[in-house]
């Protein structure tokens, strides 16, 4: 028997298994498809900066958890594995055609990250194939990537050096309970029988938190993806404009992202879609109009409507948790979110306050536990 069963191999759940087997935990990851295919290996690796000392929302403080330890996770990936996940510092620079980004700069620079508003001259210092038409922007020079699907990699290589198990092909499909303890997962296949559960299943972790009589509020929301080729790269930082993003890659690829869409479990691509993503990149960086196409994908985001993900205990069973709930940011806020878990599971303090991760006024009512109940175990954890 595991002395944890991890239910998905995402980011997410593979960084949760290294952190809980790195202390010495026994692992088991189960997952319904092949492990690291969904959302994970669909984003874009986009890694924004934060600083622990400045940041004041549970949002802002994972960011920032997460931030400091991406440089030292890539070197032990990269000792554990010999696998390089592309982690480098790329900058970013914001740009907007339509709006004032002072109010934004302003409050990066709250929270103790380092901004500068560009003027035309400093962003063509910095980029000269950046529209001219573009109103204002301003740079942030700690902001960082990875190309994920590496990182993926790495992990489910450091995962099985550290004697993880993995069931791929598995759909956890619901509990085997006793008393207020849950004793196995089960599959269509077999029950697994384990000393704790972390559910880490993404834009899918609702229908495994209704059977253990949680509504947790997580539905998928489609982005889609333009890849394209483009030699040499016409820019070297991230640009984004809001929710869109144009992200150059060291071997001359760019990742065109991304859409908002939700449309249920649908993972294709649309001609509306790739159409304004294109529509999109040239108008931002006009030289892309004679890039090579190379390929398009989407993934679902597991979307939660609140800025934080879900990191908790859930209430009704003392051994059942769940990470997921990370909508935009899960790439980046994943070390972070893996130290939580293996703090919450071995019963060690936390390094940052795990209210805002909780269930209360996100989770939908549960059948279970009233919501007394819900704050009890939130106050618990911190
Ligand atoms: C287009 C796009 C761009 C993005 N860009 C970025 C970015 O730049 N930076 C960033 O930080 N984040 C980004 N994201 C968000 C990020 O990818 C997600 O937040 C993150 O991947 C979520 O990880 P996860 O492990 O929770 O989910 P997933 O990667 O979706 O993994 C969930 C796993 O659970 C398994 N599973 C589900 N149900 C079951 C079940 N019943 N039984 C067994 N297994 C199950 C699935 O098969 C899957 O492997 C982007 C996402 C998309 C789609």
């Amino acid at each position: 028997m595991s002395d944890v069963i991890v239910v998905g191999g995402g980011v997410i759940g593979l960084s949760a298994a290294w952190e809980l087997a790195s202390h010495g935990a026994t692992v088991k990851i189960i997952d319904q498809r092949m492990i690291g295919q969904e959302a994970s290996w669909a984003g874009a690796g986009m890694l924004p900066p934060g600083n622990l000392a400045g940041e004041t929302s549970g949002e802002g403080r994972l960011r920032a958890l997460s931030c400091e330890l991406w440089a030292e996770w890539t070197q032990s990936l990269r000792e554990a594995t010999g696998i390089d996940n592309g982690y480098q510092n790329c900058g970013a620079i914001e740009v907007s055609f339509d709006r004032g980004l002072l109010d934004e700069a302003n409050t990066w620079k709250a929270s103790g990250n380092r901004v500068e508003l560009l003027s035309d001259d400093r962003r063509r210092h910095f980029e000269t194939a950046i529209s001219s038409s573009i109103k204002d922007a301003y740079r942030l020079d700690e902001f960082c990537q990875v190309r994920n699907p590496r990182h993926l990699k790495a992990l489910a290589a450091a995962c099985a050096e550290v004697g993880v198990e993995f069931l791929e092909g598995a759909a956890a499909c619901g509990w085997r309970v006793s008393g207020n303890r849950v004793t196995h997962i089960r599959t269509a296949g077999a029950d697994y029988a384990a000393g704790q559960f972390v559910i880490c299943s993404g834009a899918w972790s609702r229908q495994l938190t209704q059977e253990a009589g949680v509504e947790l509020n997580v539905e998928p929301m489609r982005g889609q993806i333009v890849l394209l080729r483009c030699s040499p790269l016409p820019f070297r930082h991230v640009i984004q404009d809001g929710a869109r993003y144009l992200v150059p890659r060291t071997d001359g690829r760019i990742l065109i992202g991304s859409t908002e869409e939700r449309v249920g479990f649908i993972k294709q691509n649309t001609v509306d879609g790739v159409q304004s993503l294109l529509k999109f990149a040239v108008s931002v960086v006009p030289a892309l109009a004679s890039a090579e196409i190379e390929r398009c994908w989407s993934g679902l985001r597991p979307f939660s409507g609140r800025e934080e993900p879900f990191i908790t205990r859930l209430p009704a069973q003392n051994n059942l948790f769940v990470a997921t709930g990370h909508f935009r940011s899960g790439l980046q806020m994943s070390p972070g979110t893996a130290v939580l878990v293996r703090q919450m599971l071995l019963g060690q303090e936390s390094s940052i306050p795990m209210s805002p991760y909780g269930l209360v006024g996100s989770a939908l009512a549960s059948k279970d536990a009233s919501i007394e109940e819900l704050v009890a175990t939130q106050s618990q954890q911190q």
